[in-house]
């Protein structure tokens, strides 16, 4: 398969051009652009943004930290307690599918940290109609896919809805996300801000396919906030602070390793917590002929987070450690993905 010379990005990816050297259109409109260096505004709003919340009354927490015992949000944690003295909550969603070695980081992480730990676990039978749906071709607009599949969609969505419940029923004012700068962030506008600005209703319809396949709609309040949670006032902001503050990830090993913390060895090479990935990876490539984390991949490449033979050990996996794992979650799905293929 060819791929883009500079980044990773394939030419099955969605409306992908390359010049005559073999670069592709994204690589060339980055050159001599920083992507996503976060301007001075974003990062004053941040400061005081973290300020007002610290100074509020009314809740034990200043923010609540999404945990999923990933690299990632682990070292959030820690970074927030010693850069900004924030007390913290860790809300961590369990899909069922989390990974043993995770759930150990995270007893131990937390411990050292002596951070509170909330553990929030729907009923695995609605979660299981939910991911083995999320399998289904298209359940999802290609333009989101084209950042990652549809189990991944279905999983984040249910995380942020969690994480912003909780923080509105204990008046928290913070939510903080550990996403890398090149999960799922297009703008600036993703950096910082408030989840109930985007419509309820459009975002009802973003779900709609899936819900209604299942036929159950209850499922829409795991995926999404209440029309009494949308107004709220105040409103918790959630904030991605990596791509405003900098990443590193060697930096990142290195501090969290120092907590405890280990790389679980049951999960494919792009998650550290989660095995339900390997599945979502694998029925995305077939539908899509790319891999999920291809463009996520490309992101880390252009802004020199990863290399390229990194990005491309990745997604190529040539242990092919995530089909071994996609057949163990698919064995746990099987009933429910005949179903959903039947439908
Ligand atoms: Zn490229």
């Amino acid at each position: 398969m060819k791929r883009c010379v500079r980044c990773i990005l394939p030419e099955t990816f969605p409306e992908i051009h390359f010049d005559s050297e073999g670069v592709c259109h994204y690589c060339q409109e980055a050159e001599g652009q920083i992507l996503f260096s976060a301007g001075e505004h974003i990062q004053e709003k941040l400061e005081n943004i973290i300020q007002v919340s610290k100074a509020l009354e009314g809740s034990s927490y200043d923010a609540l930290v999404a945990y999923s015992g990933g690299k990632d949000s682990t070292y959030l944690i820690k970074l927030l307690q010693e850069r900004y003295q924030l007390s913290i909550l860790a809300v961590t969603f369990d899909n069922g599918f989390m990974s043993e070695t995770s759930f150990q980081n995270m007893r131990t992480v937390l411990n050292t940290l002596n951070v509170d730990h909330l553990i929030v676990k729907p009923g695995q039978g609605s979660l299981n109609q939910m991911f083995a749906e999320s399998c289904v071709p298209h359940i999802y607009p290609d333009h989101l896919t084209k950042f990652g599949s549809g189990i991944c969609i279905s999983c984040i969505r249910m995380v942020s809805t969690m994480a912003l419940r909780v923080a509105i029923e204990k008046h928290i004012p913070m939510v903080m996300l550990g996403n890398s700068p090149g999960q799922l962030i297009q703008s600036e506008s993703e950096l910082i801000y408030q989840d109930n600005k985007i419509p309820f209703g459009l975002r009802k319809n973003l779900f709609k396919p899936l819900v209604e396949q299942i036929g159950n709609d209850s499922l829409y309040d795991l995926l999404m906030l209440t029309p009494a949670e949308y107004k709220t006032k105040p409103f918790p902001y959630v904030i991605n602070i990596f791509p405003i503050i900098g990443y590193d990830e060697n930096v990142i090993y290195q501090e969290i390793r120092a907590l405890g913390w280990r790389k679980p060895t049951d999960v494919d090479p792009n998650s550290t917590n989660c095995k339900l990935n390997s599945l979502g990876i694998k029925k995305h490539c077939e539908t899509y002929h790319f891999h999920p984390y291809d463009f996520e991949m490309s992101m880390l490449v252009r802004q020199g987070i990863i290399s390229r033979e990194e990005a491309l050990q990745r997604v190529q996996d040539p242990d092919r450690k995530s089909d071994e794992l996609a057949a163990e979650v698919e064995e746990a799905l099987a009933d429910l993905l005949q179903k959903s293929v039947q439908r």
